[in-house]
C-alpha cells in the first residue's frame, strides 16, 4: 500500500507545483482541500435600489451563491418587494443604517444603536426576519458602539478587501474587478466591500467577473 501511494502523492505535488505556476487555472482540478480554505463574503452595502439591487440579485441567482446586503432602511420605501426578493432568495439581511447620515449616527453611542435598532425594525415588519448582523456605516472602530450593538445580539461585520466602488470615483466594471483582485490578495477569508446603491451600476457589471475569478482561484462563497 504504502509503495503504491508515494507514486500518487508525488503525482499530486507535481500538478500543486504546475498549479501554482498556472494560478488562475485552479478550477480545472477539484483540490477539496484548497477550496475548504478559500472563502469569500460578498458584501453589499446602501441598498436596497431598485436597479442595481435587482441586477445584483439576478446575477447572484443565476450563479447560485448567497451574499450579505447592508441595508439602509430610509431607502426601502417604495422597494419593499426587493428587500423581500433578497429575503426568499436566501441572501442574510444586515443592519446598516436608518439614516447613514454620520454627524446623526455617531453623536453617541445611544443615538447609533437607535439608528441601528430602526433600520432593523423596518427589515423586520417587512419581511419577518430579525437582522443579527451590523455594519457600521463608513467603517472604523466605534468601540463603546461595538460594545452596546454586542449587548443587544447584533455581530459586527467590517471587510477586507474593497471593489473601490466607492474610492475610485468614476470606476468602470474592469477597474473594480482589478480592485476586489488586489485588495482580496492574502486574506482568508476575503470579506468584499460593494454597493448596490443606485449610482452603482459598474458593480453589478464587474459582479460578473469577481465571481468567475474567486470561482476559478477555488473560493467557496458565504454569506453571514
Ligand atoms: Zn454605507
Amino acid at each position: 500500500m504504502q509503495r503504491r501511494f508515494i507514486p500518487a502523492v508525488l503525482l499530486f505535488v507535481t500538478l500543486l507545483l504546475i498549479l501554482a505556476g498556472l494560478g488562475a487555472r485552479m478550477n480545472a482540478v477539484p483540490v477539496i482541500s484548497f477550496a475548504a480554505e478559500k472563502e469569500i463574503y460578498l458584501t453589499f452595502d446602501d441598498g436596497p435600489s431598485t436597479s442595481v439591487t435587482e441586477k445584483v440579485l439576478d446575477i447572484l441567482k443565476e450563479e447560485n451563491i448567497k451574499a450579505t446586503f447592508f441595508i439602509v432602511s430610509d431607502r426601502v420605501q417604495g422597494r419593499e418587494k426587493t428587500l423581500r426578493r433578497i429575503a426568499a432568495e436566501g441572501h442574510t439581511l444586515g443592519v446598516h443604517s436608518k439614516t447613514h447620515v454620520y454627524s446623526e449616527i455617531y453623536s453617541s453611542a445611544g443615538a447609533l444603536l437607535k439608528d441601528a435598532e430602526a433600520c432593523a425594525e423596518t427589515i423586520r415588519r417587512v419581511t419577518g426576519i430579525n437582522p443579527r448582523v451590523y455594519r457600521f456605516p463608513g467603517g472604523g472602530e466605534h468601540p463603546a458602539s461595538a460594545k452596546l450593538l454586542r449587548q443587544h445580539g447584533y455581530r459586527i461585520v467590517g471587510w477586507n478587501a474593497v471593489c473601490g466602488d466607492e474610492e475610485i470615483r468614476g470606476a468602470d466594471a474592469e477597474t473594480l474587478y482589478s480592485s476586489a483582485v488586489e485588495t482580496a490578495k492574502g486574506k482568508r477569508p476575503v470579506v468584499l466591500l460593494m454597493h448596490d446603491s443606485a449610482t452603482h451600476r459598474a458593480t453589478a457589471e464587474a459582479l460578473p467577473l469577481i465571481i468567475e475569478h474567486f470561482r476559478a482561484e477555488g473560493y467557496t462563497f458565504s454569506a453571514f
